[in-house]
């Protein structure tokens, strides 16, 4: 399991959801080419 705490659509309860990702660094995810926000003006 990866680690994230951006607000990103695949992460969940602090964790990507995203399987796809195996080989990932454990920095923060600024640079992550997967992130995808979320809108915000969703509850
Ligand atoms: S796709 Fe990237 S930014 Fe989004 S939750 Fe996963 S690791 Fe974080």
């Amino acid at each position: 399991m990866i680690m994230c705490t951006e607000n990103c659509a695949y992460q969940e309860d602090g964790l990507c959801n995203l399987k796809k990702i195996t080989s990932f660094s454990s920095k923060p995810i600024k640079y992550c080419p997967y992130f995808r926000g979320k809108d915000k003006n969703r509850a």
